[in-house]
């Protein structure tokens, strides 16, 4: 086998029983990035001297007998919104072009403490803000599957990468749907843990009540082995949930399925494309085939998620972006007016995309008729739709629907109405907005050969119960094995 066709237990079976050293499989995937990342983009840096050292590191206690964590030596990418201490961390903006982080983001530090190694930063919508990754400032990133495709957003850069094996895992993060929707459309598992399971220290914040981090990996097996490690409480996150269990997300993910229920929303029906249609109703089938029972139920207020979530996002963007002004944080245009500098900085060195979000979030919370017309009546959408979300789970374990209505469109099919491109969240804001656990995992392709996900979607802090479905059918199909042919 290749190593690019391998899982994380399989890399680690490799290094730990010395069949190749973390430095051999480092290069194997540097040595890809050079030969893949040219017609690919999703790379926005690579730090391929401090990754030799770390990986020399692990090899010498390898070599000198000493205890090493078992993933000590594997190789990973991230999002470039996560913050670590040696490359640049801008979110793809210019307005934090060459910033270098002084702290480390909890995920990535327990992630190095496991022994993962990180050589690279990957391409995003400028602040996560989009759903193509031609938001970033730097450059495009094109989806794998078919060049002239997007490879979705905003972690289009980490589906990318993951897709092409030019990393075995990469991390993303999700506001409201920015893991699945990329997943989805690049053939890869993306896995958005309930809020609160994953820490946001040191991840450039967008919409705080809605950021998450989570893997993006080739399988859900990869993906709650890389949960174990990140889910778990941390007192520098305020919103960190900390359970009365050690939360356990790879332990039980065996345990089969058979007589899970599972919900359909009668609601999606008019919103998918025929291509998704088709491929969603083959992977009910095979949920049957596993033992469960899929059985429709009603969602009432999925349309109202997106004006929901286009309020409420735009609102905390505008207040966490505030700091970037080019005196507080955040590069300045120097001018002698006062004036001037607040303005040309933010319309110099921000994209249209997050000055259209900073406008309309301060309008949003503007004047109290103002927000009362449209933030206050967006929180009680939401509280309604977590009600909903309540009711269904009362009587179903787990929630099925397409990760997006659409495949994937062409790269600049969206770029100029921004409402048509809103839409591709509308399967993926209900989990953000509710903050359950949700996965994307890929159920097959199109006529096009473009790959289509499927999401599962788990009530809040059911984070194990989903993790375990993607892991069932992932048992009995191979979509999530994969491989674009010009990558394999
Ligand atoms: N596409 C959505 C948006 O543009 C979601 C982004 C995200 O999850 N970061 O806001």
């Amino acid at each position: 086998m290749e190593i690019s066709e391998l899982t994380l237990l399989e890399l680690s079976g490799l290094l730990n029983s010395k069949q190749i050293t973390s430095v051999e499989l480092l290069n194997y995937y540097l040595n890809r990035v050079k030969e893949y990342d040219e017609d690919v983009r999703a790379f926005l840096e690579i730090d391929a001297e401090g990754a030799t050292e770390a990986a020399q590191e692990w090899d010498n206690k390898r070599a000198n007998g000493e205890p090493v964590p078992p993933f000590a030596g594997i190789p990973m990418a991230v999002k470039g919104n996560m913050a670590d201490t040696r490359m640049v961390t801008d979110a793809a903006s210019q307005i934090l072009a060459g910033f270098v982080s002084p702290y480390e983001a909890t995920v990535l530090k327990r992630l190095r403490e496991a022994g993962f190694i990180l050589f690279g930063k990957l391409n995003l919508d400028e602040f996560a803000m989009g759903s193509s990754t031609e938001n970033s400032s730097h450059f495009t990133t094109h989806n794998p599957w078919n060049l002239d495709y997007s490879p979705g957003g905003s972690s289009g850069g980490s589906t990318a990468a993951v897709a092409a094996r030019m990393t075995p895992f990469a991390l993303g993060s999700d506001t409201g749907g920015s893991i699945r929707q990329p997943a989805s459309f690049c053939g890869v598992t993306g896995f958005k843990p309930s809020y609160g399971r994953v820490s946001r220290y040191g991840i450039i914040s967008f919409a705080s009540t809605l950021d998450q981090v989570g893997p993006i990996t080739t399988s859900a097996q990869d993906a709650a082995i890389i949960m174990n490690i990140i889910g778990q409480h941390d007192p520098n996150d305020s919103t960190s949930y900390m359970p009365d269990t050690e939360a356990e997300y790879l332990q039980g993910i065996d345990a089969g399925v058979e007589g899970l229920r599972i919900g359909v929303p009668k609601e999606i029906v008019d919103h998918l494309a025929p291509d998704v249609a088709e491929l969603f109703s083959l992977t009910l089938a095979k949920l049957e085939d596993l033992g469960c029972i899929v059985e429709e139920v009603e969602l009432p207020r999925l349309e109202l998620c997106i004006p929901t979530y286009y309020v409420v996002a735009p609102a905390e963007a505008a207040a966490n972006l505030a700091r970037y002004d080019g005196i507080k944080y955040g590069k300045r245009y120097e001018s002698e007016s006062l004036e001037e500098l607040y303005l040309k900085t933010r319309t110099e060195y921000l994209g249209v995309e997050v000055q259209r979000r900073i406008m309309l979030g301060n309008l949003a919370l503007s004047s109290k008729e103002v927000s009362g017309d449209y933030y206050m009546k967006a929180q009680k959408v939401r509280q309604v739709v977590r009600q909903d979300f309540e009711e269904v789970f009362k009587s179903y374990d787990l929630i099925v629907a397409p990760t997006s209505p659409t495949s994937p469109f062409k790269l600049g099919d969206k770029t100029e109405d921004a409402v048509s491109m809103y839409y591709s969240d509308l399967l993926t804001l209900p989990s953000s907005l509710y903050g359950g656990a949700a996965i994307s995992i890929p159920a097959g392709f199109n006529g096009d050969g473009l790959p289509v996900g499927v999401q599962i979607m788990g009530a809040v802090f059911d984070d194990a119960t989903v993790l375990r479905l993607a892991h069932a059918y992932q048992a009995i199909t191979e979509h999530h094995t994969c491989i674009p042919k010009d990558f394999s």
